[in-house]
């Protein structure tokens, strides 16, 4: 079991302890390979594990998220949290809440936040990719743009993760599940790893 330097239940978020197990033990193995990065913080409890391996190895984390908000974040909507609400603004902002569990959990050097649309960084980024976690906007729509974005910066041997696989369309959305088909059936992809609702697929 992984130790956690703070109390990872304090942290707010959708992923399940088993998972970011999971996250953290692939992050592991794929270090020689280069940095990961991941869509959709939120409050940073995926980014702790992530970045936690990448401490280990003095490898890097990039944390994109325009810390806005998903639709299911919104006011009235399903998953809205009125701590994470800016009033005075009017809108959704999680990224102070990130940044406190990123330094609490001592990764400030090792985690680097990107605030923005996954579709900005991705315009001009190169560097090849150990890791990617995508876990951004549910919609079809953004979904497929973020696999379209990074799957094609991974490394062969890297690996692409993606949570909120539902098998079951009365369990969840199925955009996650719809571009994990799409990258086994481009014969880029294999399953290594499922538990809960993430999924590990490996670069070959
Ligand atoms: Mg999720």
């Amino acid at each position: 079991m992984i130790k956690l330097p703070i109390e990872i239940n304090a942290v707010k978020g959708f992923l399940h302890p088993e998972e970011g197990e999971i996250l953290y033990r692939s992050c592991l193995e794929i270090a020689s390979l280069g940095p990961a990065l991941e869509v959709g913080s939120y409050c940073g409890k995926s980014t702790i594990y992530l970045g936690l391996a990448c401490l280990e190895n003095n490898n890097t984390l990039y944390a994109i998220d325009h810390h806005r908000g998903s639709e299911e974040h919104q006011p009235g909507e399903g998953y809205h949290d009125k701590e994470l609400f800016d009033v005075k603004r009017n809108q959704m902002d999680s990224f102070s809440e990130f940044r406190k569990n990123i330094e609490m959990a001592g990764l400030s050097d090792t985690v680097i936040p990107i605030v923005s649309s996954s579709e900005a960084v991705a315009r001009n980024w190169v560097g090849p990719l150990g890791m990617v976690f995508i876990d951004g906007g549910h919609s079809m729509e953004a979904a497929l743009k973020d696999y379209r974005s990074w799957s094609c910066h991974l490394r062969k041997g890297g690996f692409l993760a993606i949570h909120d696989i539902f098998l079951d369309p009365s369990e969840g959305g199925q955009a996650p599940h719809e571009i994990m088909k799409l990258a086994l059936s481009s014969g880029l992809f294999v399953e290594i790893r499922r538990v809960r609702t993430l999924v590990v697929l490996e670069r070959i």
